[in-house]
């Protein structure tokens, strides 16, 4: 294993670098502002004026769609690791401004995978211009959906359409008025195998019998693509919709999940890194009772077990990038679920001391270290709770003991 980047990514980080510390993050502030304006004139989920001008400037310097390996850079998941970790300094512009945002990565490498040329063209190519925005359908309020197995929407093939019936919820991006697609799982074979009842189909959001019912927060957040919680009431789609094959949902559910969760990671970590940089500065220029936070010896301990807990998640993070690349998610299986874990904790932790070195500051609106809490925290849940990783990792160690 060889985890040094390659020339290429060299390249690509320095320009992007060069585009985070040159227009990124001196855009928070704005981005801010036009959001709570925005918020202001009834609009929670608008589009902040300087996210467009932004995608204009990453779209011209090549930062685009990075995420996609055959996308014209061919950049493998590793290297396209070492990106995310940049974006993850500013995880509510960048990765948006470069066109690398979940839900949207997730859904356009189902298409590029299982999608027809037909819905390739209506649906990946616009969400690979940025035009359009998309969501994915699959967790729903009443049954535990971590285990994708009891999600009941119900999709009824009825000639040459399908009938959706259900309700779904925590569907990120839908609220922006971008969205146009939704991919949904529904259960279009109760009879099946337990893995094969599920599907997945394609429902513009604007089918008669799709209602977004509200917005859901994040530890009072309003993000501004919105999560939805959305009733399909006799939803009807052309057959044509459906991704893969029927019964094949559970399939790609999983098949959507692998380099995704490097990206959040290797996000997560950018996140950390800031944290951590902010904790240092903020140590050197506070002395509560007449000594530097930095010449505290706990606070000295938070710093060094922040370099220690990044280093460490960065280097798993990377072999499981190496993994996917050279042999495949479903052999990088248990570093994948392991990374899931250990990186969110570390971030956590790390953001959470960086809080504490701030006092009350830490806590409000005039650090990214609140916001940045609250969506290190989601990450323990979203893509499958921790809870669910620990077991399948603990599975695959106990199998070969297993006669
Ligand atoms: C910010 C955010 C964005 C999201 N975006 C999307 C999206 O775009 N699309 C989408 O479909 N979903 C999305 N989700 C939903 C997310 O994927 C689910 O919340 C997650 O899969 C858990 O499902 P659940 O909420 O039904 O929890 P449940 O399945 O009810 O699980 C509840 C808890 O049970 C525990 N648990 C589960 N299994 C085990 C086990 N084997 N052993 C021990 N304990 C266990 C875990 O602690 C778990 O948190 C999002 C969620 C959040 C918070």
């Amino acid at each position: 294993m060889d985890f040094s980047p390659s020339d290429k990514t060299r390249e690509y980080a320095s320009r992007l670098q060069a585009f985070m510390d040159k227009e990124i993050l001196p855009a928070e502030s704005i981005y801010h502002r036009q959001r709570h304006e925005l918020a202001q004139a009834g609009q929670p989920h608008g589009r902040p004026a300087v996210i467009e001008e932004l995608k204009v400037k990453a779209k011209a310097l090549g930062l685009w769609n990075l995420f996609l390996p055959h996308y014209g850079h061919g950049l493998s998941v590793s290297d396209y690791a070492t990106l995310a970790e940049i974006t993850g300094w500013s995880p509510e512009i960048a990765p948006e401004v470069i066109n690398c945002a979940a839900p949207d990565t997730g859904n356009m490498e189902l298409l590029d995978m299982f999608g027809s040329a037909e819905q390739k063209s209506q649906w990946l190519e616009p969400l690979l211009e940025g035009r359009i925005r998309s969501g994915f359908a699959m967790t729903e309020p009443d049954v535990a959906s971590s285990d994708a197995r009891n999600i009941k929407t119900s999709m009824i093939k009825d000639g040459d359409h399908y009938i959706i019936n259900g309700t779904k919820w925590w569907t990120t991006g839908a609220l922006d008025s971008r969205c146009e697609i939704l991919i949904v799982m529904g259960k279009s074979d109760p009879d099946a195998d337990d893995h094969r009842q599920q599907s997945m189909i394609l429902v513009p959001i604007n089918t008669p019998g799709v209602k977004v019912i509200r917005n859901l927060t994040v530890f009072g957040y309003v993000d501004q693509h919105g999560h939805a919680e959305i009733t399909f009431t006799d939803v009807r789609v052309p057959a044509s919709n459906l991704l893969g094959a029927q019964g094949e949902g559970f399939a790609l559910a999983q098949a959507r999940l692998g380099p995704g969760r490097i990206h959040h990671c290797m996000r997560a970590i950018g996140m950390a890194e800031r944290a951590l940089s902010l904790m240092i500065q903020r140590s050197l220029v506070r002395s509560p009772f007449g000594k530097e936070l930095a010449q505290q010896g706990v606070v000295q301990q938070w710093i060094a077990q922040g370099r220690i807990d990044i280093e460490q998640a960065r280097l798993l993070v990377l072999k499981a990038a190496w993994m996917i690349d050279t042999v495949g998610a479903k052999a990088a299986r248990k570093e994948i679920a392991a990374i899931k874990v250990a990186v969110p904790a570390m971030a956590e932790r790390i953001i959470d001391n960086a809080i504490q070195s701030f006092g009350g500051a830490g806590v409000s609106q005039d650090t990214p270290l609140a916001a940045m809490y609250a969506g290190i925290r989601t990450l323990r849940i979203v893509d499958g709770p921790d809870e669910v990783h620990l077991r399948d990792i603990a599975r695959l160690e106990i199998k070969p003991y297993l006669s």
